[in-house]
């Protein structure tokens, strides 16, 4: 392990459980509940998959758009989503598909979709995507994968296609100076959709987590200024806060 390794593997150990240094020596242990010997125990996995099932809705609408949510960001769902972002070798498949599966039924019954769709993952830094995962891709993905087999039961013909059709104007550059809010609004601003569209172009745009939904709004605005319509969101979390206001 490199020392760049060692030093991502224990700021994110340290995030993840708050626990002491000392710890490390015995590495594979739930993102859950810390039971030893593996990443994702089978009594937490089946919590994730419970809570995705009773949770997954409609969370209300984002500039009257209806905003879909997969789960609640908290408890094991939100150690889960951390550590499937973040940990290299955090087996995040087994989760996102459950995720993705839920997402799919529940767009299928609330969003009348059009036969030709575009899913968007909102965008991430290169250097986000090289220091951890790219989960707001792999969901659009997955979703693209589950409504494509909802169709064919219902036997209608979908085309659909996964674009990473947003990123941003520059990556990095120097915020060092701005305080977090004024980052947060400086990232925002910056994102920018990467072509045109024409107008008959019907967009779901998908997220890992939203908590204020404002990178959510600017990815909307982004697709919207190019000529397509958004017409339903998708999160793989979101915070409870978020839920109850709606
Ligand atoms: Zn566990």
């Amino acid at each position: 392990m490199t020392v760049a390794g060692i030093l991502k593997y224990l700021s994110f150990q340290l995030w993840l459980t708050g626990k002491s240094v000392i710890d490390l020596v015995a590495p594979t242990e739930c993102v859950g509940c810390g039971r030893l010997g593996t990443k994702l125990c089978q009594e937490c996995l089946g919590e994730v998959i419970g809570g995705i099932n009773l949770q997954s809705g409609l969370a209300g609408t984002i500039d009257t758009i209806p905003l879909i949510y997969a789960g609640s960001y908290e408890g094991v769902i939100r150690r889960t989503m951390v550590a499937a972002k973040h940990a290299d070798d955090f087996p995040s498949d087994r989760y996102l598909s459950v995720l993705t599966r839920a997402l799919a039924e529940r767009i299928w019954e609330e969003i009348d979709l059009p036969k030709s769709l575009l899913i968007v993952p909102a965008p991430s830094s290169k250097k986000r995507i090289e220091s951890g995962r790219y989960v707001a891709g792999q969901i659009a993905i997955g979703v693209g994968k589950e409504l494509m087999e909802i169709a064919g039961v219902y036997r209608r013909n979908l085309v659909i296609q996964v674009v990473e059709a947003l990123g941003f104007v520059s990556d990095g550059g120097t915020q060092a100076e701005l305080s977090g809010i004024e980052r947060r609004t400086n990232r925002e601003s910056q994102i920018q959709a990467r072509t045109f569209f024409s107008n008959e172009t019907q967009i779901i745009l998908v997220d890992d987590v939203t908590a204020t939904g404002a990178t959510l709004k600017a990815c909307v605005k982004a697709l919207e200024t190019k000529g397509a319509k958004v017409i339903g969101i998708l999160v793989g979390a979101i915070s409870p806060m978020s839920i109850s206001q709606t």
